[in-house]
């Protein structure tokens, strides 16, 4: 091991402010979690609609496991393919309006997958520079070339599209992970339209999140199977539970059956799990106003953080980032929100670029007024004390 320097690594890495620790939390996952034995109000998780401890799917793990009791058992195309995965894609498929869907052990698996299988030797994949590390690495593993164009810059994807000649794939999120901006999903799939290339969207922090019900960019944009005909989202966001889907033509996941790596060579999710996926399906479904919460405690996080000016990120997610700087302030202004009672995201490079090291609010339906107005006067008072160090 010597040759690694492990240590010396390690060392370095705490020197710049940039050594994570995890925390260890002993309840579920709510509005308020308890952390190494302290309760803190949650503005971290991105559990937006408070899906992540509901009866509905406590009750489907509960009932599915006595059914199939627990284990996977092999890979979906050995004999790990059980009926609640079936009837979840089945679902999955009716709620976003594709022909077909096929379900993932994770995100971070469907976007290696995807583009591992679709985007082969001699292709081209152009991709927004702030995706979803999971799109980076599918890139990475994919044996097409890439490109990234600054982040949003519809001018730049434009230019690339048309110096490019070969058969060209456009990726990006629809809801930036650590700025929760959108990208302008209209004009890239016209782009896409009008230069023959395909569009391949991570919705993982825009399903159940927007549009009216919950659908995702699907819905927001009204994105048609032929303008986005790969759709990608996870369970594991918005839906409170585990795993990712990929929606389009019955031949996308066909095909995506056929030579997708992490769907082919990987065991099955618990059908328990499937079953509890499927029962907050159906929860977000019949429950539209946790969709309207969510969206009346942006709103309210955003008026309240103008009049205190603090500044946010230009986001109308519920992810709300505020850009402080250096890893080393971001932690100063952690330790006392931390210390006031309240857990937020800190986000330090190389998750973001260096010198945007930033504090991530993510909101959820389940946030009480309180609980906001709180945090937004725990916020001005913890970054202003930063302003007098
Ligand atoms: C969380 C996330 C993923 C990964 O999904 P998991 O199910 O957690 O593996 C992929 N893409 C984006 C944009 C994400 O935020």
């Amino acid at each position: 091991m010597k040759f690694l320097n492990l240590q010396q690594k390690l060392s370095a890495w705490k020197e710049q402010d940039l050594y994570r620790q995890r925390k260890t939390v002993s309840s579920p996952q709510q509005t308020e979690i308890c952390v190494d034995g302290k309760t803190l109000v949650n503005f971290a998780s991105n559990d937006y609609l408070g899906l992540a401890n509901n009866l509905a799917a406590i009750n489907a793990l509960k009932v599915t496991a006595d059914e199939y009791g627990f284990g996977g058992g092999a890979s979906h195309m050995i004999c790990g393919h059980q009926q609640p995965h079936q009837k979840l894609e089945e679902a999955l498929a009716s709620f976003v309006g594709r022909e077909s869907v096929i379900t993932f052990s994770s995100g971070y698996i469907a976007n290696l997958s995807l583009l591992q299988s679709l985007a082969t030797k001699g292709d081209v994949i152009i991709a927004d520079k702030l995706n979803h590390a999971s799109l980076i690495d599918g890139v990475r593993l994919s044996e097409a070339s890439s490109s990234r164009y600054q982040h949003l810059d519809l001018s730049k994807l434009s230019q690339r599209l048309s110096q490019t000649t070969q058969n060209k794939f456009v990726v990006t999120d629809s809801v930036f992970s650590m700025d929760g901006d959108l990208a302008p999903l209209k004009e890239i799939a016209q782009l896409c339209e009008k230069h023959n290339a395909i569009l391949i969207v991570d919705d993982a922090h825009g399903f159940g999140v927007l549009g009216q019900s919950g659908r995702g960019c699907i819905e927001h944009f009204n994105l048609s199977q032929k303008q986005l005909p790969v759709y990608m989202a996870t369970l594991s966001k918005a839906l409170g539970g585990y795993g990712a889907f990929v929606a389009g033509e019955k031949k996308l996941t066909d095909f995506l059956l056929q030579f997708a790596r992490g769907y082919i060579y990987t065991t099955a999710m618990p059908a328990a799990i499937a079953s509890a996926n499927l029962a907050n399906l159906n929860y977000l479904k019949s429950n539209l106003q946790l969709n309207t919460q969510l969206h009346k405690n942006i709103q309210l996080l955003k008026q309240l953080c103008q009049k205190n000016a603090i500044k946010l990120l230009k986001s109308k997610t519920a992810i709300q980032p505020i850009v402080i700087g250096s890893s080393e302030k971001l932690l100063k202004i952690n330790k006392r929100l931390l210390d006031a009672g309240y857990l937020l995201g800190a986000i330090r490079p190389p998750t973001v670029s260096k010198n945007s090291a930033r504090l991530r609010i993510t909101l959820s339906a389940q946030h009480n007024q309180q609980q906001i107005e709180k945090l937004v006067a725990v916020l001005a008072v913890a970054l202003n004390s930063q302003l007098n160090d």
